[in-house]
């Protein structure tokens, strides 16, 4: 966009009747929204430098291959600031857990930096435990895969590192999952047979 039509844009003109009229990214606005969308870019342009997020975040460019949950993360394509849909080409950093991300995408309309999960996650935003995770490492059992196996596997496909202390925190948490289902159907098998 040149300068002139930038000036245009965000600008109060004045028409003949010398009324102000407000201008917000080409469109008409009313005075009170012109003055709410200063007063959001403003807050933006100050979070821009602000590093308030919980996840520490891994420095690196979104490259090769990441498992993504569409519609879950379309649901969060939105800024948490001013609900403004959030573009993909806007993340500036992300945060892997595994095969599950947070990316941080900041907001065309006020530069707030949005996170959004790329799946499901539980627990907090400081310590995410992503399903798909537990998933991998139910699939790795199942399949009789170690770390090895599955980390060989996944560089094939291009998907980044799962380390070693993840992948096992992620056997430990299906394990128990395992055991207590096997418990479970332990416990009905013998209820069964004391009643027959
Ligand atoms: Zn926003």
């Amino acid at each position: 966009m040149s300068t002139k039509a930038m000036e245009q844009t965000n600008n109060i003109k004045k028409d003949n009747d010398k009324n102000k009229i407000f201008m917000w990214k080409n469109k008409r606005v009313s005075e009170k929204i012109y003055n709410l969308r200063v007063k959001q870019s403003n807050i933006g342009k100050k979070n821009k430098s602000r590093k308030s997020l919980e996840v520490e975040p891994t420095k690196h460019v979104v490259e090769g291959i990441r498992h993504v949950d569409f519609k879950f993360m379309l649901e969060k394509m939105y800024c948490e600031f001013c609900n403004y849909k959030l573009s993909l080409d806007n993340i500036e950093e992300e945060s892997r857990r595994g095969l599950g991300s947070f990316l941080f995408i900041r907001c065309e309309y006020c530069l707030h930096i949005s996170r959004v999960p790329t799946s499901r996650y539980q627990g907090g935003l400081k310590n995410p435990i992503f399903d798909i995770n537990s998933k991998c490492a139910l699939g790795a059992i199942h399949t009789g895969l170690g770390h090895t196996q599955v980390h060989k596997f996944l560089s094939i496909l291009d998907v980044p590192k799962f380390t070693r202390s993840l992948f096992k925190k992620h056997e430990r948490i299906v394990g128990k999952a395992i055991e207590a289902v096997a418990k479970e159907s332990c416990n009905e098998a013998a209820a069964q047979d004391s009643e027959s």
